[in-house]
């Protein structure tokens, strides 16, 4: 059994209810339980114009990762988001696996851990909230090492319920 940290966000239509089905369907999945980081609202990075609400979730999980990136991938596409649409589209429902028992894997289709993390306070901050302990699976950074370096982004806690 390992411990997967997943980053959920959302930036169409109803985005707290996205993160929320997001988090049902985690829930549905994770062989013990499920700990789950506040909601944080963030600047979109690229094209897409509406800010994101971005969280972040712990499962267990007995499965292969190819196999949680199937499930994840098939809940996205069910949920409605078109799987050919460019990135950084808008999106309702994206949801990353960031770090899988801290493995190291690269695949076309799945690398672990995320190659982007690093750059991304919307996944460190809510990261933290979940697993304070965490430390980078490459060079074994502290998590508040990771914040204090990672690009500057406007983003912000909120209270809302998920
Ligand atoms: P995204 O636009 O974030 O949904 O990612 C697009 C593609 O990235 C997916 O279809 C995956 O095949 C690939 N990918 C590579 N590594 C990961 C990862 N750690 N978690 C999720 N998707 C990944």
């Amino acid at each position: 059994m390992e411990t997967v940290v997943i980053a959920l966000g959302s930036n169409v239509g109803d985005r707290q209810q996205h993160l929320t089905d997001g988090r049902k369907f985690l829930e549905g999945i994770t062989q013990e339980s499920l700990e789950k980081s506040s909601i944080y609202i963030s600047e979109a990075v690229g094209p897409s114009t509406r800010p994101f609400l971005n969280s972040v979730v712990t499962i267990q999980s007995n499965r292969s990762p190819l196999d949680l990136l199937d499930q994840l991938k098939q809940f996205e596409t069910d949920h409605g988001r078109d799987p050919s649409s460019p990135r950084w589209s808008a999106r309702t429902i994206d949801l990353d696996i960031i770090d899988f028992g801290h493995q190291k894997f690269e695949s076309d289709r799945l690398r672990l851990p995320h190659p982007e993390y690093q750059n991304r306070l919307f996944v460190l901050l809510p990261l933290r909230e979940v697993c304070p302990q965490w430390t980078d699976p490459i060079n074994d950074k502290s998590i508040d090492d990771l914040i204090s370096e990672a690009p500057e982004l406007i983003i912000h806690r909120t209270e809302l319920n998920w």
